[in-house]
């Protein structure tokens, strides 16, 4: 996301007014302290959304959508960041300091990088095709990749030894600074000097959307470890924002609307090799909301087609859930087991991954298909287990007609009546987490949820409360992963010194669920008026924590004992200090 300056999104702001923006769509009537009218982002008969003037923010407590003066022009006019910024300066007469930019430092550190990997990934493919580089390109065409494909994702080879690369530099008379910069280079522990960062492994550079160079990834030619490395973060690389082979992928994503995601660099080379151009790679790590985000400018659907063994996992659900929340259709692809996508190319050919991708199925089928060989959904237990892993994808349908379709599938494979189904999702996304109810302690996880608003909204509007919040909890102490995001972002503005405001956090987070939740934590003014509601609150979120943990020393206690395994004094007295704990906290 392009970023312009909080002076100049501060200057917008001020310039223009939130109510008179909004009311340009929609008609708005004072009522009480604040503004209502009829929610432009759903049908409804009755006024539930909300503008807040003095606070600059809106929120529909009938739909949930919510924001500032920014999100709303971009969910209105279907714009991205940088574009509503544009539209709204226009409107306000506030011209975008284009010199400004250009003249940053920033802008000058991030040409050099790119400078200098495209001058090192051009070392690196000449390299592959010299008499040194023969076992690198002999490797590659034994694993069945085309001279051409090598070509067009302009693979290469980080021949052996310590200074190749930084000779290729010097000569060029180029420092070791920039190289540092750009991670093509480190300095070595043992004796001071600069050295290669790749040595001995097939490169793969990283493009981004324009095609300029930010990363590598490296691997080795036989089965050391660490089979892959890749570049270190730099001014221009984020992990967690790029998706290799997307330059390449860009054209096809776009035709297709769709995107496939895998999880290596083999295959989507691959994939692209036989065809199949709208692939890229996560490369090996879970999937990211910002990278999410940036794919659902291109397609609107996503087909996930990792390892066998990965797609399976809880860690990888889970995060393809946060995917479907983000709003990008998603399907998953069942490979057989112990296989990637590159091996079932080669092995069966393009027709058969089409297939594969024609019968993926959409990610609460796949869930569930996944939750049933993992829990046995003849017995109650197995059922709650299975629901339980289920609401997160079953509260992101927006369309009651798909959520019945969904609850009944599921109603009927789980022998369990749609309506305890519904009843239990909608406390659920009230905000109990402890849904569904198979134990006594539900009661603790309401308060601690209303408790991390309550004290985002304190955070967010009163200086010293933020301090205090801040000594007495961690972000890991807030439960769900939005909350925690909120958290992090306000950490990382303090961090910098900078000013704290609801505005500037927004600014800040990418993922319009979690601003939807901020603009209702602000509008229904969740904050704690004085220091003993605060304390209340942290208390609340300190308990429910503690009560987390001793129900896992509880459970390994218990399994202990079903396996006549001597229970150990220390893990007794680790229960006995924490029940302590609580009980101090009451
Ligand atoms: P190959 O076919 O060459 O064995 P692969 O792409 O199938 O490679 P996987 O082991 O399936 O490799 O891992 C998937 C991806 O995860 C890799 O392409 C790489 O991006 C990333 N990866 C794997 N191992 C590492 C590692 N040790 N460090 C960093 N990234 C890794
Ligand atoms: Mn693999």
């Amino acid at each position: 996301m392009a970023r312009y300056s909080e002076e100049i999104l501060d200057e917008i702001r001020t310039r223009l007014d939130i109510v008179a923006v909004i009311s340009e769509y929609v008609p708005l009537k004072k009522g009480g302290k604040n503004f209502k009218g009829l929610c432009p982002f759903h049908h409804e008969k009755t006024p539930s959304f909300m503008v807040d003037e003095e606070r600059q923010i809106f929120h529909c407590f009938g739909c949930g959508e919510g924001g500032n003066i920014f999100t709303f022009i971009m969910k209105m006019e279907k714009l991205n960041f940088p574009e509503a910024i544009k539209m709204l300066a226009q409107k306000a007469g506030v011209s975008l300091p284009v010199s400004e930019k250009q003249n940053s430092k920033n802008i000058q550190e991030k040409e050099l990088i790119y400078r200098l990997n495209e001058i090192a990934a051009d070392y690196y493919q000449k390299n592959l095709f010299l008499t040194q580089g023969k076992s690198a390109l002999d490797y590659l065409l034994k694993r069945g990749f085309s001279k051409e494909i090598i070509n067009k994702f302009e693979l290469g080879y980080a021949l052996p030894g310590f200074e190749h690369l930084v000779n290729v530099f010097l000569s060029k008379k180029i420092t070791p600074a920039g190289l540092f910069k750009a991670g093509l280079a480190s300095k070595s522990t043992k004796t001071n000097k600069t050295i290669d960062y790749f040595r001995n492994r097939i490169i793969f550079p990283i493009f981004n959307l324009q095609g300029n160079i930010i990363a590598f990834g490296g691997r080795v030619l036989d089965d050391k470890l660490p089979k892959y490395i890749n570049s270190p973060e730099t001014l221009v690389y984020q992990k967690s924002k790029n998706l290799y082979g997307f330059f390449q992928a860009k054209k096809s994503i776009r035709k297709q609307n769709q995107v496939i995601v895998m999880e290596g660099y083999t295959d989507v080379l691959m994939a692209h090799q036989f065809g199949v151009d709208n692939a890229v790679a996560s490369l090996g790590t879970a999937l990211t909301v910002q990278q999410i985000s940036f794919v659902k400018r291109f397609a609107d659907e996503m087909i996930v087609a990792f390892d066998a063994d990965t797609a399976g996992q809880s860690a990888t659900l889970r995060s393809l859930s946060l995917i479907k929340k983000a709003g990008i259709k998603v399907r998953v692809i069942s490979l057989p087991a112990n296989s990637d996508p590159a091996d079932i190319l080669l092995k069966k050919g393009k027709q058969f991954f089409i297939n594969l991708i024609e019968r993926a199925l959409p990610l609460i089928d796949y869930k569930l298909k996944i939750l049933i060989q993992q829990f046995n959904p003849a017995t109650t237990e197995g059922k709650v287990s299975i629901i339980r892993e289920l609401f997160q994808d079953l509260s992101a349908i927006d369309s009651n007609i798909e959520l019945n379709n969904e609850v009944k599938k599921l109603a009927e494979r789980l022998r369990l009546t749609e309506d305890s189904i519904l009843k239990d999702l909608n406390r659920y996304k009230k905000g109990d987490r402890q849904l569904p109810r198979i134990s006594t302690d539900s009661l603790v996880e309401s308060t601690h949820i209303n408790a991390e608003k309550i004290l985002i909204g304190s955070m967010l509007q009163k200086k010293d409360q933020l301090e205090k919040i801040l000594s007495e909890l961690n972000v890991e102490d807030f439960s769900i992963p939005e909350h925690q995001e909120i958290i992090s972002v306000i950490i990382n503005l303090k961090k910098k010194g900078e000013r704290i405001s609801v505005q500037k956090v927004m600014d800040l987070i990418e993922n319009p669920q979690i601003i939807n939740l901020l603009s209702q934590i602000i509008l229904k003014d969740l904050i704690s008026l004085d220091s003993a509601a605060l304390e209340r609150s942290i208390r609340a979120i300190k308990t429910y924590n503690l009560t987390l943990e001793l129900n896992t020393i509880k459970s390994e206690i218990e399994k202990d004992e079903k396996n006549k395994k001597e229970v150990t004094p220390a893990m007794l007295q680790k229960y006995q200090n924490i029940l302590q704990k609580i009980k101090n906290m009451a």
